[in-house]
């Protein structure tokens, strides 16, 4: 069993079983035998099915907040966003097994006709940061395209998980098609990763991780997407709406305690509003609400764990401190929002990520530098740029090396628009129309009319 703690409280409050290595390849094998039953569901059914159980989340999304409340420490209004998210996101594939046309290609001889078809058991791994969209964003085109699902949740924040399968099968769908199995990463995670029955692996959490996941996957040359860390550029010009930049930048990388892959906590400033742009930036970073985070107030919660705390408290005790917010006192994994100064681009700080509420500030002098320092990372998955000149924005956006961008805003993820990294930040897309080609094999068959 493993005990589960409220990060807000530092206190455990349940456990569940955590499986072993036969539970999880009695999973497996039940998943590969549900998987040609799944495929063979017609589109339209597998469709309303999917439908039923986007609906039977919307039915439970205060509940699986609370869960997430719990759990993860998450503020209740990002938690009832990512319940929100979920049936979103099953909303938007479950039109999918309808329109999963093949294509028919002009051949001399016959017919040419391709399929895609769905590959068998999908693994997806998730980690603890969002517990709900990161597992919907794996399950969701997965099941649509016609695979079964096994999902290990992170040992930390398993609870909305076990709940959305629960849900799954309220909602009718067959048993073993999606199947929660609560474990550690190293013993049901990479039996994932081993088992020749899962035929692909989705993966959220660290390079470190994801990098051995990727290898291990080499051995059968298994499928894998891996969203990975991130370490991403807020750019501010100095023509922006100042004003608007400062107000927004909090939130970037302070939401959900800075526990987000695409934390905006690089942020460059052009020197010559550098000074103006802190002074603007100081109140907003004071006045960010961090307190109890199931009040509807608050903006940011505990950070998951003691641990956590501890690697983000690493980061900040040598650092030139620019200015700090508030956090309560007592019980619970809190943590101040923090403001350092980055001398150089080899601060440890400015160059790992923290996953923890600490932006790092660093002035620039003009388009090259802000687009060389921007690149001057091993990751690439989000970042944003501030100006109102169109022509930089655009040359900006196509020279900084990530997968999604905002300009003007700090936006990263629709439903509906891809999302992923480029360099170490990961592999894949996730989300919007291509996400659900990757569940797929393409398969081409030739029919001749010559008999
Ligand atoms: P990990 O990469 O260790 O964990 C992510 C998921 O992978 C968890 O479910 C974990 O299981 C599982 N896992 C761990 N080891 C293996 C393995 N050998 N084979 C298969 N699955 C495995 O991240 P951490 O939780 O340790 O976080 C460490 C750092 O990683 C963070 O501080 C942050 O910098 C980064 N991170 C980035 C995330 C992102 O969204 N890109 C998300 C989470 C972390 P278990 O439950 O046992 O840990």
């Amino acid at each position: 069993m493993t005990d589960l703690i409220n990060p807000a409280t530092g206190t455990v409050f349940t456990s569940v079983p955590s499986l072993g290595l036969e539970e999880t390849d009695a999973a497996i094998e039940r998943a590969h035998r549900a998987f040609g039953m799944w495929r063979r569901v017609a589109p339209g059914e597998r469709a309303e099915l999917l439908r039923r159980f986007a609906a039977m989340v919307d039915t439970h999304v205060d509940e699986l907040a609370d869960l997430e409340v719990r759990n993860s420490g998450h503020t209740i209004s990002n938690a009832r966003w990512e319940a929100g998210n979920v049936r979103n996101v099953l909303d938007y594939y479950a039109g999918a097994p309808e329109r999963l046309s093949g294509r028919q290609i002009p051949v001399g001889g016959g017919i040419d006709v391709t399929f895609h078809e769905p590959l068998g058991v999908v693994g997806v791994i998730v980690p603890w940061n969002f517990p709900m969209p990161i597992a919907a964003w794996g399950f969701a085109p997965a099941l649509a395209a016609g695979n079964t699902v096994v999902l290990k949740p992170a040992e930390l924040t398993p609870l909305t998980a076990i709940r959305l399968a629960e849900l799954a099968r309220e909602a009718g769908l067959p048993p073993d098609v999606f199947t929660v199995l609560p474990g550690k990463g190293s013993v049901v995670g990479q039996r994932f990763v081993t088992n020749p029955a899962v035929r692909k692996v989705c993966f959220t959490g660290s390079t470190a991780v994801g990098k051995s996941i990727m290898s291990g996957c080499a051995e059968q040359v298994k499928r894998v997407t891996l969203e990975l860390g991130g370490k991403s550029a807020n750019i501010v010009f100095a023509d922006a709406d100042l004003e608007r930049a400062a107000a927004a930048a909090p939130a970037s990388v302070f939401d959900n305690a800075g526990q987000d892959c695409c934390a905006r906590s690089r942020l460059l400033i052009q020197e010559s509003v550098y000074d103006r742009f802190l002074t603007l930036l100081q109140p907003a970073v004071q006045e960010f609400r961090v307190e109890d985070p199931s009040l509807p107030s608050a903006e940011m919660g505990p950070l998951i764990s003691a641990d956590q705390r501890a690697t983000v408290a690493s980061y900040v005790c040598d650092a030139d401190v620019a200015f700090a917010g508030h956090a309560p006192a007592g019980d619970g994994w809190w943590f101040p929002p923090t403001v350092l100064l980055a001398h150089s681009t080899e601060d440890r700080h400015w160059r790992e990520e923290v996953f923890g509420p600490v932006l790092s500030v660093l002035p620039f002098r003009d388009e090259a530098e802000a687009i060389r320092l921007a690149n001057d990372t091993e990751y690439g998955l989000s970042g944003s740029i501030w100006t109102r000149d169109l022509g930089q924005a655009l040359r900006v956006s196509q020279a900084v090396e990530t997968g999604t961008l905002s300009v003007n805003s700090h936006s990263s993820v629709r439903y509906w628009t891809p999302f992923g990294g480029v360099k170490q930040s990961g592999l894949g897309r996730e989300l919007g129309p291509d996400a659900l080609l990757s569940f797929t094999d393409v398969k081409n068959v030739f029919i001749s009319t010559d008999c």
